[in-house]
């Protein structure tokens, strides 16, 4: 039996949240200027990744404040609201 990623685990490894500007400044340029989707969907529906007025990778995602997997899917990334820290 293959052992599964743990959501930890994914955690170490990916981030789907914007660094702290406070904590490195310069990744968080280079995240926010690189790494961040759209706007797309009713922002712009010119954006190539928008059919029938909804974005086809879909995004805005909801925030999460806790990473979770499933035996199907994609996971689902940790991205937390201010609320969460
Ligand atoms: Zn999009």
């Amino acid at each position: 039996m293959i052992e599964k990623i743990t959501p930890n685990r994914i955690d170490e490894i990916i981030s789907a949240e914007i660094p702290d500007i406070e904590i490195d400044k310069d990744l968080n340029d280079i995240v926010s200027k690189n790494m961040i989707h759209g706007p797309c969907g009713s922002l712009n529906n010119s954006s190539l990744c928008v059919s029938d007025g909804k974005c086809t990778k879909r995004y805005p995602r909801d925030l999460l404040a806790k990473t979770i997997t499933s035996n199907d899917a994609y996971p689902l990334y940790q991205r937390r609201s201010t609320e969460d820290g």
